[in-house]
């Protein structure tokens, strides 16, 4: 991670390195056990793909979508569930998977809605940490990258659908966020 002539930066080999930490981590923490990955779609989806093939314990996966930003790079503090699980998590253990945590309203939201579910232990992982940003607290559990306030895009974040593709994170241009 550092502060290149081109801005900031983390690169495809320190996320590939980071994702192996974590999902050894995770690999420890639930030996024995059969956790449920619960990607939040559609930033997640990257992360979670190379998170769970980098696991050596057996894991199930599900999906929620909620409400992006649109086309701002603020969040508006509304949440909205545009697709729910598609099974009940009644006994598991539910890691929610979550690409970056910002003012952390989303997670607090998801946190407290999935907890009504009833799940025997549920825990947060985030890709990306903007932990300035913070308004109400949230327990994040793992973490790939605590990063300063800038609006990242690249390995499933995207600005107005586009650069989710890129295989390393990078900051959005000012003249980038003109032309859309
Ligand atoms: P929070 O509710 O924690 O403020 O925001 C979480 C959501 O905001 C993330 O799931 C993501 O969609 C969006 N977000 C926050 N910061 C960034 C950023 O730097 N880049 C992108 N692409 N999305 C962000």
């Amino acid at each position: 991670m550092n502060q290149k002539k081109g801005g900031f930066l983390i690169s495809e080999k320190e996320i590939k390195e980071r994702v192996k930490a974590i999902a050894d981590e995770i690999s420890r923490d639930y030996n024995g056990k059969n956790p449920l990955l619960v990607g939040i779609l559609k930033g997640a989806f990257i992360f979670l793909a190379d998170l769970i093939r980098e696991l050596s314990i057996d894991a199930e996966v599900d999906f929620l979508a909620v409400s992006s930003y649109g086309k701002a790079t603020e969040t508006s503090g509304e949440v909205k569930i545009l697709k729910d699980l598609s099974e009940s998590i009644d006994g598991k253990d539910v890691i929610i998977v979550e690409d970056i945590v910002d003012t952390g309203l989303t997670l607090k939201y998801l946190y407290e809605l999935l907890k009504t579910r009833n799940p025997n232990s549920l825990k947060i992982c985030v890709f990306l940490d903007k932990k300035e940003r913070r308004v109400v607290e949230v327990p994040v559990h793992y973490v790939g990258f605590e990063v300063p306030d800038l609006f990242l895009v690249g390995y499933g974040l995207d600005f107005a659908e586009k650069y989710r593709q890129l295989k390393y994170i990078r900051e959005l241009t000012p003249e980038e966020v003109k032309n859309v």
